[in-house]
């Protein structure tokens, strides 16, 4: 590993200590390989010039280059608010341009009567064109040096900005590092398989990544950086799984005994759909085989995975190992209990719920059930994975609405059991695009449950501003008086969670004057609540003695009442589209027609407005996702998609390479299935593309050890 790629950046010539400090912090850029692997973020035809009288308003969000001759130019202003401005023309008109930093700088290298080409982004102002801070050079042509084509915009900060490191001058920095780096760059794929998938050499793409010579080089060269690097990845999941199901034991649990065949015959309230069946068959295959269970379980809000869960922990129980039920809120812990409960009373199941807020005399009560063994099923919130808590033979592990939990998390769970790792079974309603899934749970099994039970209708939604509030109201009006009740949801977010129950507060306020007792009842019910109360509030609701909820999201996850047809949400422009649906989810649980109502301000931003208008448009929460994954970019997917197996994803963008991902991942499946091992002489390199890659990893965990 000594080479050129790791010195540190300060020994490249034009940085030095000030510069890579501030490198390291602003970018993440601390050695020579680490710039080379800052690739331009967009690219702009630099061969291309424009007169000035060409440019008008459909080059204002684009990158474009002028040649004009300075004819005047002064400093504006004083001190600090000091700024240059420039009259340029050329022979079809003038041009504002103007520096509002470095104006005294700046002023000294630009001389009036002078040419130069200038590059930025225009504006325009009564029909006439301003740029402010275009880099700048004389039009010079260098014999033997290749025309500029297509240049690299590379991302900076204002920062980097302020001490010489704009865009332009990393390009230039680049251009010295290549001169450096260019003899040194090993190739880090094997010949074999750059020559079976096309690929151009690192080396090549590299150069063509920062110094394209034609459109057609630089898409080669993505190409080549972006399937590295998912193919990487998709190696190393798939290595993972392997070692899981083929070496990680897990318990045997083939019989099907008392508890599943009394529940299945007498007491299921309903038949299971197709989905269902599959689902329960495909985790049973699981269960059986003496490997440890590690499935992802996808199914859109009100598929029904909860029953799924529970026949399987009953097959569990028939083979004698407990079960663990972990939901991420109280109020869900509590409704799974009590679902559950009521479902198999006279099995002999014995469930017990344990919470933040259970008392000390039942803890040990707990305590003692779960390690004679008494304790069939626990259920609860993380107070689950605490220290105290153990059980004589966990085998089975349920873990709802996998989004907030930590793989840490997971990893504790994993020392709950005793000889092996219990089988794990993550449910989660938030259906993961394909590409995310494939990427973050590349290493679990996935079952979906895309069909709804039946007799569902499709839930109405619209989309509402505050001016039509009153129509609303008379909306509820009907609708209560049908007997139906209604959720109206406020946004929390944290930063200001006293503001926000406030607001929730005044227009608590406001719906209890709409809707005055005797006649009707309001529950109110947030975060901020004693558990008791918030039980009482959601209580209130679900034995229909409440007919309205006032609540925050706490209830945004698996809370279940049939006769709640109407969901409201307020400021719904504050939420993203996966809590929208997941809100919306809470209604269209009975038979009853339901509607989902998104109230926002008057004045929304473009990003607001496409997020109602997706919800508005479709309730397929697959569909909804992939959307959100394009609005909102892979990266901040509950933060998750570059932490989930603490990989960092540079070149690719999840949202928009799903193709390029799955062909790789095809790729890494076809040579782990010709080379399990990765013995092969010729694939040395993929090893050391690995190792690599478990070197770079933030967090050190091991999937396949945890979960
Ligand atoms: P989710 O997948 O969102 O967790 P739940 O498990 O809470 O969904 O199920 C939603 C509702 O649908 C529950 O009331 C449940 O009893 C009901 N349900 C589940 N499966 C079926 C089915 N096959 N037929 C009819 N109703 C079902
Ligand atoms: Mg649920």
């Amino acid at each position: 590993m000594d080479s050129i790629l790791d010195r540190p950046i300060q020994y490249l010539p034009g940085i030095g200590g000030k510069r890579a400090e501030l490198l390291a912090s602003e970018i993440n850029v601390r050695t020579f390989g680490d710039l080379l692997m800052h690739i331009p973020f967009r690219y702009v035809d630099r061969s291309r010039i424009y007169k000035i009288a060409e440019l008008g308003d459909e080059h204002t969000t684009q990158y474009v280059q002028v040649r004009a001759r300075v004819r005047d130019k002064g400093i504006i202003g004083v001190g600090a608010k000091a700024r240059l401005a420039l009259v340029v023309t050329d022979d079809t008109g003038e041009m504002d341009i103007v520096w509002f930093r470095g104006a005294r700088f700046v002023m000294k290298k630009l001389e009036v009567g002078r040419e130069y080409i200038f590059f930025g982004r225009p504006t325009m102002f009564n029909g006439y064109p301003n740029m402010a801070h275009p880099e700048f050079e004389p039009p010079i042509v260098v014999e033997g040096q290749e025309p500029i084509g297509m240049q690299g915009i590379y991302s900076t900060t204002e920062r980097l900005n302020s001490i010489g490191l704009g865009t332009k001058a990393i390009f230039n920095t680049m251009r010295t590092l290549w001169e450096a780096v260019r003899p040194y760059i090993p190739e880090t794929l094997p010949a074999h398989l750059l020559e079976r998938e096309g690929l151009v050499s690192r080396v090549q793409a590299l150069h063509d990544v920062h110094f394209p010579p034609s459109a057609a080089a630089l898409n080669a060269a993505i190409r080549r950086l972006k399937f590295e690097e998912l193919f990487v990845i998709q190696l190393q999941l798939l290595g993972q799984r392997r070692v899981r199901t083929e070496r990680i034991r897990g318990y045997a649990m083939p019989k099907i005994g008392g508890y599943f065949n009394m529940f299945y015959r007498e007491k299921l309230p309903f038949s299971l759909t197709g989905a269902q069946q599959r689902v329960v068959k495909e985790i049973r295959g699981d269960m059986v085989g003496g490997h440890q269970m590690n499935r992802l379980m996808q199914g859109d809000v009100g598929s029904g995975k909860t029953i799924v869960a529970l026949l399987c922990i009953l097959i569990a129980a028939d083979n004698g190992f407990q079960s663990a039920l972990m939901a991420p809120t109280e109020i869900l812990a509590t409704q799974h209990y009590r679902s559950i409960l009521e479902l198999v009373e006279t099995t002999g199941l014995r469930v017990e719920l344990l919470t933040g807020s259970t008392g000390r005399r039942k803890r040990a009560e707990i305590a003692e059930g779960l390690m004679s063994g008494e304790i069939d099923l626990l259920i609860g919130t993380h107070a689950l994975i605490e220290e105290g808590v153990r059980f004589s033979r966990l085998g089975f592990v349920v873990i709802d609405e996998q989004h907030r939990f930590g793989v840490m998390q997971r990893a504790k769970l994993r020392l709950k059991s005793q000889e092996y790792p219990p089988h794990v079974l993550v449910m989660t309603a938030t259906p993961i695009p394909r590409t995310l899934a494939m990427t973050l749970y590349g290493d679990l099994d996935v079952s979906v449950i895309d069909e709804l039970p039946p007799g569902r209708k499709p839930i109405r939604t619209s989309h509402a501003r505050e001016s039509h509030r009153l129509r609303l109201f008379g909306f509820l009006r009907e609708q209560l008086a049908q007997g139906r009740q209604v959720y109206i949801v406020y946004p929390l977010i944290e930063e200001s969670e006293t503001l926000d129950v406030a607001n929730l507060e005044a227009g608590a306020e406001l719906l209890a004057r709409e809707f005055p007792p005797p006649e009707y009842t309001t529950a109110v019910v947030h975060g901020r609540m004693p558990a008791k109360l918030k039980d009482y509030g959601m209580e209130l609701f679900k034995s229909g003695q409440a007919q309205i909820l006032i609540s925050t999201t706490v209830i945004e996850v698996g809370v279940n009442v049939p006769n709640a047809t109407v969901m409201v949400i307020e400021s719904a422009e504050r939420f993203g589209l996966s809590q929208l649906h997941q809100l919306r989810g809470r209604v269209g649980r009975g038979g009853e027609q339901s509607y989902c109502i998104l109230m926002t301000g008057d004045k929304l931003s473009s990003d607001a407005r496409h997020r109602m208008e997706a919800m508005v448009s479709t309730t397929d929460g697959f569909r909804l996702s992939e959307l959100d994954l394009q609005l909102r970019g892979a990266g901040d997917i509950d933060g998750t998609a570059q932490s989930g197996q603490g990989i960092e994803i540079k070149v690719s963008n999840l949202a928009k390479d799903g193709d390029i991902l799955e062909y790789a991942r095809g790729v890494a499946e076809r040579i782990l299935a010709e080379d399990p091992q990765l013995e092969r002489p010729e694939n040395v390199l993929l090893v050391a593309a690995l190792e690599r890659l478990n070197r770079q990893k933030k967090v050190e965990v091991d999937l396949s050890q945890i979960s």
